[in-house]
This record gives structure tokens, sequence and C-alpha cells, in this order.
């Protein structure tokens, strides 16, 4: 087993953060924005920020800042600005609130809309969690690392099984390494039964795992 929540951050989103921050920071940008619901996509956004000497600000979706308050601390001591969205710090979360003042907000519909509309209102970069392509080649340290374990411990895999958000943990991360190597692995993707992206649905898979999660319902 390969534990990415033993990392700093909780999870094996500080691969790609760190990647993202330090390709903003080299392009002369002083500051990063990005939404976060359970934490570990914030959380790796603030390390990653202050590891590149850039100021991060992150939108949480409230519900969750207010069941979670430890997260908010973490993201505060790695550096960032954390507001509870709906927020009234952009146009869209004031509209939101304006309508529903005690709205709990959401990630994809609300927290996205905001920390994107704040990038674009002061002229600085949003960080991306799990969803571009790019992502899965930051996270194919995921794969790589495991490769050269293996190799210490004397093993070789033949079933890999990862689970599936965004997709950049199980593609890109963990198993796309291992394939197109010239040995047979079986490659095992598990999902929430609540979110099945791969199980059921319709895929209208054309561009890899990122795509192939997308599938309605
Ligand atoms: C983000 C996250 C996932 C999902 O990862 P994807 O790369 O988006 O599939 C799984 N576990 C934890 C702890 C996460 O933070």
């Amino acid at each position: 087993m390969k534990f990415e929540g033993a990392t700093a951050t909780g999870s094996h989103k500080i691969n790609t953060a760190v990647a993202q921050a330090y390709y903003a920071g080299k392009e002369g940008i002083e500051e990063v924005v990005t939404e976060t619901g359970a934490g570990q996509w914030g959380t790796a956004t603030a390390l990653a920020a202050t590891m590149n000497g850039i100021r991060s600000t992150v939108f949480m979706v409230k519900v969750s800042y207010e069941q979670k308050p430890l997260r908010k601390k973490i993201m505060s001591l790695y550096g960032a600005r954390v507001y509870a969205s709906p927020s009234t710090e952009t146009p869209f979360g004031r509209s939101v609130l304006e309508k529903e003042p005690g709205h709990p907000g959401s990630l994809g519909g609300i927290a996205i809309s905001e920390a994107t509309e704040y990038a674009l209102e002061h002229g600085i970069r949003y960080l991306v969690g799990s969803v571009m392509n790019a992502v899965l080649t930051h996270q194919s340290v995921i794969g790589l690392e495991t490769q050269k374990q293996l190799e210490l411990m004397g093993e070789e895999a033949n079933v890999l099984i990862g689970c599936v958000g965004g997709g950049s943990n199980f593609g890109g991360g963990f198993t796309y390494p291992f394939i197109g190597q010239g040995k047979e692995v079986e490659a095992i993707a598990s999902t929430a039964e609540e979110v099945p992206k791969l199980s059921r649905g319709e895929s209208s898979g054309t561009t890899g795992w990122t795509r192939l999660a997308s599938c309605r319902r």
C-alpha cells in the first residue's frame, strides 16, 4: 500500500500544487487563488505557494469551513487567506448571499466561480486541483516513486488498485508509469458508490481519465 495521506498536507495533491506554484512564481505571479471542499487541495495550495514565496487565497465551501475548523487553521498556518464560500469577497458570492444568506456553499457551483472570478478581478493565477490533464504529468511522481520502492523491495506489481476522484491520483499518478513498459499489469479503479464516475452513467471520454470521469447519470 502506498499511502499519500502521510504527506504534510494529507493527500497527494501537493505533488501538482508545488509544480503549479513553481511555474506561477517563475512567471512573476505574486499570488494564487483556488477553491477547496474538504480542505486537501486548499492545504496543498497554501503550502506550495509559501514554498515558492507566493501569497495564496482559498475559497472553502462554507459547510465544510464550519464543520472542519482545524483544516482552515492548517491552511492559515501554511500562509493562506481563507474565506468561507459563498463570501462577500466576490460579486458572485455576494449575489448568492443576497438571495440566500444562510447558503451552505458548493464546490463546483459556487467556490470555483468565486476563485476564478477573484483571479480575473485581481489579475492573479488560479490553481487547478485534479481536473486538468497537465496534472496527470505532475502526479506521475507517485507511480515513479512506487516503482523505485518496489525495486528496493525486490518486488514487481501485477495489480494496481487506486481511488478515482478527479482521476489524477489513479491515472497519471499511480498507474500510467506502469503502463506501456512491456509488462502486463492490471489497473483497477475504485470510485465512491455515491459518485460512481466510472461504473455508471455514460462516458463521454476522449481524452483520458479526467474525461472518462465526467460521465452523466
Ligand atoms: C483529492 C483526493 C482524492 C481524489 O483524487 P483525484 O486525484 O482527484 O482522483 C482522493 N483522496 C484524497 C485524500 C484526496 O485529497
